[in-house]
């Protein structure tokens, strides 16, 4: 898939899920950095885990109107210089690259994919309680939630039915 694929999948994928969303009366909302149902609230600079974005509060609206405010400035946010666009390209290359593995597609089952993300949502709060502030950016402890975040981007692809 080329880049313009990615985003025009990565719209596909975000409007789905706000759909089952919105129909099921869940207090949910996508990520604007990948689509996936993965956050609490919005514009309060919670971080994605399956794309680690911060919601800032850019999204599509916001995203071309700092571009043209700030044309061609680096703008130094929560997400440093990546870009929204960027980002989602990142994620949707991860995601194409885990569905290549299995000969399998990213997981539209909307239900699943909120039982998966909270589940490992729930994995990575366990990691975060025994973190205790001293670790050293070597320690395991690092290593161990990307880990899971990676496995998490793993079980959000499933087998072609
Ligand atoms: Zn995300």
């Amino acid at each position: 898939m080329n880049n313009a694929e990615i985003l025009a999948a990565f719209y596909v994928r975000r409007r789905h899920y706000d759909t089952y969303l919105e129909a099921n009366d869940i207090h949910l909302h996508t990520c604007p950095g990948c689509g996936f149902p993965s956050l609490k609230g919005r514009r309060e600079f919670f971080i994605c885990l399956v794309c680690f974005w911060e919601d800032d509060g850019q999204d599509d609206n916001a995203e071309s109107m700092l571009s043209n405010l700030f044309e061609g400035v680096k703008i130094s946010g929560p997400n440093g210089s990546l870009t929204l666009t960027q980002n989602r390209i990142n994620i949707g290359r991860i995601l194409e690259a885990n569905a290549e593995l299995i000969n399998g597609e990213i997981d539209l089952d909307t239900a699943r994919v909120l039982k998966t993300i909270a589940f490992f949502q729930q994995r990575l709060e366990e990691i975060d309680d025994r973190i205790m502030g001293d670790e050293s950016p070597y320690d395991h402890i690092w290593t161990e939630s990307g880990e899971v975040r990676k496995d998490l981007q793993m079980a959000l692809v499933v087998p072609k039915v």
